[in-house]
């Protein structure tokens, strides 16, 4: 007779450590993280560019965010280990429409508790004077936005689910689920079985196929994204902010070491599995980088620092988190595209509640059901960067 357990996470990213670490600490017993990898956190979690920001434009995006980004200050305190720099978020735009939507968005920010703070040109400037200032209408900055260390994060999360008391078994991918007529279900993996009260699909760029083993269609698709480095010659070092030029979708981040991160996410690029760097992002960057980073049109990009990985995208741009209502106790923690990182707290706390109370109480999780799909009811984010 194979062990029982009381849940068994499928997928050791940060979003299945976070899940276990909460269930834990909410006072589950028998916790168990499946991944197939040799150690925890080399899919998506290891390629992440590390911000976080509350600056969406739904409510259950910015409330996750909210969320979480308290949850880092915390770990950050305790932990020492997610190099925690809250930077803030500066996002800029030139255009009418640009303005339309960043206004939209900072109201509803604001509504939900966040102290998004409203900037006109010569503040934009103020914050950011390498920016290109030319016809820039307005900008929005929240000062508890920022970057942290993926690993770290990864890190932080794993150790305080292991004291919590998950198990976490490496070199283990999952083949198999099927429900039995004890309602347990039975999780086949590479050394053996299991049997489990609750299944949480946190399979990341994989969610698909797990859901498949249990005849269930999951819209999350893989895109690969892809982030540039660029060195300095001036090598300077003072923090800026994580700079978003809505215009064209170029992100800029400062090294704490020197350097730039840039990022673009082309929403014309067709889903992907390939995690080397796509060649056609550094000329998309090139054609973009100028409208606000001018000073970086000219800065060799270090081809040996630039690294691509997959965002687990939906066609909402949300998460899905939630139980299947077609297979009661398994629940779906995925499809959460470049925002992963940053959402990893709430999407825990999320899981831990529907386990342990049948219900979340911290976050509406509605928006963010299994079954919006089918039903045609999607609300989208479209501060995708
Ligand atoms: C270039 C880039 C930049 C990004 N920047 C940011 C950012 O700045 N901020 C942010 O918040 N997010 C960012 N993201 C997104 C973030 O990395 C993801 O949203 C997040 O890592 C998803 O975490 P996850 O745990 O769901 O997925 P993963 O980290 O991919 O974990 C899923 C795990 O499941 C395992 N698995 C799959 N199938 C099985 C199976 N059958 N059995 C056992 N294990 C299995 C995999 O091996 C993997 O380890 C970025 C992503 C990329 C690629």
């Amino acid at each position: 007779m194979s062990e029982v357990v009381d849940v068994v996470v499928v997928g050791g990213g940060v979003i299945g450590l976070s899940v276990a670490r909460a269930l834990c600490l909410e006072g589950v017993d028998r916790v168990v993280v499946l991944e197939r990898e040799a150690a925890v956190g080399l899919g998506s979690s290891s390629r992440a560019n590390g911000g976080f920001r509350a600056q969406f434009t739904t409510r259950p995006n910015v409330e996750f965010s909210r969320w979480s980004i308290e949850r880092f200050e915390e770990l950050d305190r305790r932990s020492g280990l997610l190099s925690l720099r809250q930077v803030g978020y500066l996002l800029v735009t030139g255009t009418q429409d640009g303005e339309r939507s960043l206004r939209a968005a900072f109201e509803l920010q604001r509504s939900l508790g966040v102290a998004t703070e409203w900037l006109a040109p010569d503040e934009v400037i103020a914050r950011a004077p390498f920016l290109r200032p030319d016809g820039i209408r307005a900008g929005t900055f929240h000062a508890r936005d920022g970057i942290l260390d993926p690993h770290g994060l990864v890190q932080a999360t794993r150790q305080d689910a292991v004291a919590a008391g998950a198990q976490i078994l490496t070199r283990t991918p999952v083949r198999a689920l099927s429900l039995g007529p004890d309602r347990l279900f039975e999780v086949r993996h590479e050394g053996g079985r299991l049997r489990a009260r609750w299944v949480v699909n946190a399979a990341g760029a994989d969610a698909r196929r797990v859901a498949a083993m249990l005849g269930l269609e999951v819209p999350v698709t893989p895109y690969r994204r892809n982030l540039a480095f660029a060195r300095d010659p001036a090598g300077e070092r003072t923090p800026i902010p994580m700079c978003v030029d809505l215009d064209t979708g170029v992100l800029v981040r400062r090294e704490p070491s020197g350097g730039y991160v840039i990022a673009y996410s082309d929403p014309n690029d067709p889903p992907s599995t390939d995690t080397t760097l796509d060649p056609a992002f550094l000329d998309a960057v090139a054609a973009r980088i100028g409208n606000r980073f001018p000073f970086l049109s000219e800065v060799p990009i270090d081809p040996a620092r630039c690294w691509a990985g997959l965002y687990p995208e939906t066609p909402d741009h949300h998460a899905i988190v939630g139980e299947c209502e077609e297979v009661p106790g398994f629940l779906q923690c995925v499809g959460f595209g470049g925002h992963g990182l940053m959402h990893s707290p709430a999407a825990g706390r999320a899981i831990a509640e529907l386990v342990t109370a049948g219900r979340c109480t911290t976050f509406d999780l509605h928006p963010l059901r299994p079954s919006r799909f089918a039903e045609g009811d999607l609300v989208v984010e479209t501060a995708v960067l």
